[in-house]
């Protein structure tokens, strides 16, 4: 059979073509550098051997196997027995008495002494000398067999370029070695390597190749900031007056928290270029009302801005907020429903299109489906962390966030908003071209919330309480259960969790929100809890996010262990937003596992997002934190943001003096390390 071309291999690893084969680094090595002889073979370790076979027959029970037995040569009483499970009949017909063979694997005590099953076997002559290097077993795919892979890598490792992007001085200064070094050394180490160092990816030629790609990831980032900040957006120094007025008609100040991050607003919004910044703030610190404020300058601008939100339940909420402290400063917050209809929908489009309104709120599938503003200057969206990098992706691709260009060659200001703090490894990579404010503080006058971790099997007990507490003029939230797997299935817990809650409470009023109900209904009965007409509230997630309803103040989660850590801690910031004393009972299902049980310790001891938001990144990596892996896109192959994050501050470094002093090697290192350009980094 004709060996496979390496662009073909290439292709089948999933890899863009051969000399990215170089890349395609080990996962573990083979020692077949040495032999250990017969006698001294020892269970438990992987060794090799080699011998000549004394016979060999292929016996058909207790399962059909290929049974031999080899000795130093054929007199010695050194002997070792191996099996074959699976075996072609060339096989056989190889193993005659007298062939040579060097098998690699473990022995273990067997029915006629040591023995090896399954050992990996190759036929010799008797001067094959011994291989120099370890052998380098690769990741691999179905039907790609390790020697193939091993004869397309090493031809790209002989027929590719591996110079070095850097110069030897940058790189030893750093104290890694050079490029093809740490590649040779990565795919045939030296007999007597440290494996355990090479297998934890910690060997300093491992540390080379993970400092380059993040090397890589730094430039194109700083790249991307760049060509942002080449952009030309209209700016907004000014706001007449109106924030000062709207603070007035506030019942409370600012927190100076609130007040640095508008700050830092304003001084973005007053710059010719777009603002790129995300406000990060623990739940109900505040930023609606930041976001309000920041909207001023725009409006004082004679300019229109756009306010999303991932929900419908959330876009309904902003809207609400922002109806209520920009209507009394005349100005026309229009809210873009789904439910908008016909000519309802129409007048409201055309309003917008018209400059009839100042500001237009709504969730993200609303305004990508085309909304024309007369001139937009800024874009808010909220709750950034629903969207894993693909989506905001997807939306900035489609040249969608911001929604539609301000007007000839000039782009809106972007604020996003999130709860869910970004940890610093991922703040200085996958987030570097975003500045970030962060308001690190309460408002003041809420009460700490008591989380419990209760067992679900104390269900009743719990509903006799919130019996008496809901009497008591209180109102409370209960979230059902999730069910991943289907809409339908969380659908069918909803309603059963609020059957059964009705039939036992009888004396309650109580409602139930869930996603597959229409825009109005949720409406409806939102609106119905926050005037207090229902004591309690059987929720999904929907209430996960954004939800403000100071009087409730007892929030009840079953299986909580279901749930994600930041999806918990966003919703147990549904309570503790008013003067009563909060509480938040987790229910579990049993039996817990440990992983389970660490989790809600987590939550039960932490009410700060970031130590929730660091836990988090720990228990799951990047990959899922950022919620990428569901998209699919490329994460860094080999760095770990975790345990690297030293040589990632060292590649910022590089990569700022890079670009400003040496255009050429920026050129060449991007070109090596994402020569399709990797978008996700632009996200
Ligand atoms: P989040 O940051 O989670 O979006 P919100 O913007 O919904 O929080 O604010 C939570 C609650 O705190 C709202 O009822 C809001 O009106 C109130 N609030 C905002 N700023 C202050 C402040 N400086 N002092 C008191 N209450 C405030
Ligand atoms: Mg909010």
């Amino acid at each position: 059979m004709a060996a496979e071309p390496p662009e073909a291999i290439a292709r089948r690893l999933g890899l863009a073509g051969a000399r990215d084969l170089v890349l395609h680094l080990p996962l573990r090595y083979q020692d077949e550098t040495r032999l250990t002889p017969l006698d001294q073979a020892r269970p438990g370790q992987e060794i090799q051997v080699e011998g000549v076979i004394l016979h060999a027959e292929v016996q058909p029970r207790p399962r059909r196997q290929l049974v031999a037995e080899i000795g130093e040569d054929a007199d010695s009483p050194r002997r070792l027995f191996f099996r074959l499970l699976h075996f072609y009949p060339s096989q056989v017909a190889q193993l005659r008495p007298g062939a040579r063979v060097r098998l690699l694997g473990e022995v273990r005590p067997g029915f006629f002494g040591a023995e090896m099953v399954h050992p990996q076997l190759r036929v010799i002559r008797g001067d094959t000398p011994l291989p120099e290097t370890l052998t380098p077993v690769y990741p691999a795919v179905a039907g790609l067999s390790q020697n193939a892979i091993r004869k397309a890598v090493a031809a790209a490792l002989r027929d590719g370029d591996l110079s070095d992007t850097l110069p030897a001085a940058m790189v030893e200064a750093r104290g890694m070695p050079g490029f093809g070094a740490a590649l040779d050394h990565l795919h045939h180490p030296p007999p007597g390597a440290d494996l355990a160092l090479l297998e934890n990816r910690l060997d300093p030629a491992w540390r080379r190749l993970k400092f380059d790609e993040l090397l890589a990831q730094q430039l194109s980032l700083r790249l991307a900031a760049r060509r942002r900040h080449a952009l030309v957006a209209p700016p907004l120094a000014d706001d007449g007056g109106l924030s000062e007025r709207l603070l007035a008609a506030l019942p409370f100040p600012l927190t100076a928290a609130q007040r640095r991050a508008l700050g830092e607003i304003r001084r973005d919004l007053a710059r010719p270029h777009p603002m790129n910044r995300l406000l990060q703030g623990d739940v109900g610190s505040g930023k609606t009302l930041v976001a309000a404020l920041s909207v001023l300058p725009a409006l004082a601008a004679r300019s229109q801005a756009a306010v999303m939100a991932p929900t419908e339940i959330l876009a309904e909420q902003l809207h609400l907020k922002f109806h209520e402290w920009l209507t009394p400063l005349g100005f026309k917050v229009a809210w873009l429903a789904a439910a908008l209809k016909g000519k309802a929908k129409r007048q409201t489009l055309a309003d917008i299109a018209a400059g009839d309104v100042d500001v237009a709120v709504g969730t993200h599938a609303l305004f990508q489906t085309g909304v024309a503003f007369r001139n937009l200057t800024l874009t808010v969206v909220d709750e950034q962390h629903r969207f894993g990098v693909g989506q905001r992706l997807a939306l900035r691709e489609k040249g969608n966030l911001p929604p539609l260009p301000a007007g000839e060659g000039s782009t809106p200001h972007l604020l996003m908003m999130s709860a869910t703090p970004i940890p610093r490894s991922l703040a200085m990579s996958y987030y570097a071209d975003l500045d970030v404010s962060v308001i690190d503080e309460l408002p003041p006058g809420r009460t700490p919330i008591t989380t419990k971790v209760l067992s679900l099997a104390r269900r009743d007990e719990v509903i006799g309480r919130l019996r008496d507490y809901c009497l008591s003029g209180a109102q409370a939230y209960w979230v059902c259960p999730l069910v991943e797997e289907s809409e339908k299935l969380q659908l069918k817990a909803a309603e059963e969790s609020h059957a059964e809650l009705t039939a036992t409470l009888p004396e309650l009023a109580i409602g139930l929100v869930h996603g597959r109900m229409k825009a109005e209904e949720k409406a409806a009965v939102m609106a119905a809890f926050k005037a207090g007409g229902l004591n309690l509230l059987v929720a999904t997630t929907v209430i996960e996010v954004g939800v403000d309803v100071p009087n409730a103040a007892l929030m009840v989660i079953e299986h909580a262990e279901r749930y994600g850590l930041a999806q918990l801690h966003q919703l147990r910031g549904r309570v503790g937003r008013g003067q009563r004393e909060s509480t938040c009972l987790l229910l579990y299902g049993d039996p817990l596992s440990e992983t389970a049980k660490q989790r809600l310790r987590i939550i039960k001891e932490n009410t700060d997002g970031f130590a929730i938001a660091r836990e988090d990144l720990h228990l799951r990596g990047p990959g899922e934190f950022l919620g990428a892996r569901q998209s699919g896109l490329p994460m860094l192959r080999f760095a770990d943001l975790e345990t690297d994050l030293d040589l990632l501050e060292t590649a910022r470094g590089l990569a700022d003096d890079l670009i400003a002093r040496h255009p050429d090697i920026v050129d060449r290192h991007l070109d090596r390390w994402l020569p399709r350009g990797l978008d996700y980094l632009r996200a």
